[in-house]
């Protein structure tokens, strides 16, 4: 019986994005404020999974203790470090999330005792953008928006007394309101050029439309596709993915919905 167990750990560091074949315009063009010569910085968030059979002896799929110390001693080279300057391993590479967390892997995976295998490496630059990675040849980036909206909960196929009876207050006739957040994560090669999978501003722009159309409306009174259907945070989180899959394609991989902290909706074609 294989048990996945997480831990986050923390690092902070600088870095530039820059790419020394492309003119200066086509690097500020791509990378914007990220091509700033002396660098900036962030807190990075490091999410390691681990999958094993739990240890009959101990009840454990690994020591945390001794994942601690892997890892503590995987992240001392980069913990307080210009990524860039200091390290190796970003001379040919940028020091993109995408590629800082393939060379974590590369770094922690071999560390691990015999029977645990690393399952994934969640890297977040900021509280709301991240890398994933699970060892393959394509790695996944994602960020998280948010928009406000009010909606009812009410079918056409029910009476009224069956709609008072499943939705109870939701059902409120006038409505009510969420902040919807929910994380779009696209999955894809890494581009050696940029060591990107998609540009953040792509990204946006492909989402930006979505938030432009739901952000501070009322689902069911505004928007045909909830007209037609109960505006259940299933029905937004398949209507999230099909109009970002219009734009992404086949990049899109999943995507994960918060209609409050403690309500989450998840939709994509292959389970992160
Ligand atoms: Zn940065
Ligand atoms: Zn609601």
């Amino acid at each position: 019986m294989e048990v996945l167990t997480s831990k986050r750990f923390e690092f902070s560091a600088a870095h530039r994005y820059w790419n020394a074949e492309w003119s200066p315009e086509r690097n500020v063009e791509v990378f914007g404020k990220c091509t700033n010569a002396y660098g900036h910085g962030h807190n990075y968030v490091l999410e390691v999974t681990t999958a094993g059979e739990v240890d009959l002896a101990t009840g454990m799929v690994i020591n945390v203790t001794e994942l601690k110390r892997t890892v503590g001693r995987v992240l001392e080279g980069f913990d307080h470090k210009h990524l860039n300057e200091d390290m190796a391993y970003f001379r040919d590479r940028q020091p993109t999330t995408e590629n800082i967390v393939q060379v974590l892997w590369s770094l922690i995976a071999p560390e691990l005792p015999s029977g645990v295998r690393l399952h994934r490496l969640r890297l977040y630059e900021t509280a709301d953008i991240f890398a994933d990675f699970y060892g393959g040849m394509t790695a996944s980036f994602g960020r998280s928006y948010q928009f406000s909206a009010a909606h009812r909960l009410d079918s056409s196929q029910l009476s009224p007394d069956e709609n008072v009876a499943l939705y109870g207050k939701c059902n409120n006739e006038k409505g009510h309101g969420h902040d919807y957040r929910f994380e779009v994560t696209v999955d894809g090669p890494v581009d050696p050029a940029t060591g990107m999978v998609i540009n953040l501003v792509e990204l946006d722009a492909a989402v930006q439309p979505l938030l432009d159309e739901l952000d501070h409306t009322h689902l069911d009174r505004q928007h045909a596709f909830f007209q037609e259907r109960p505006s259940t945070a299933e029905h937004v989180v398949v209507y999230l993915w099909q109009r970002l899959a219009a734009v992404l394609g086949r990049r899109l991989r999943w995507i994960k919905l918060w209609e409050t902290p403690n309500n989450i909706f998840e939709y994509g074609v292959r389970e992160p």
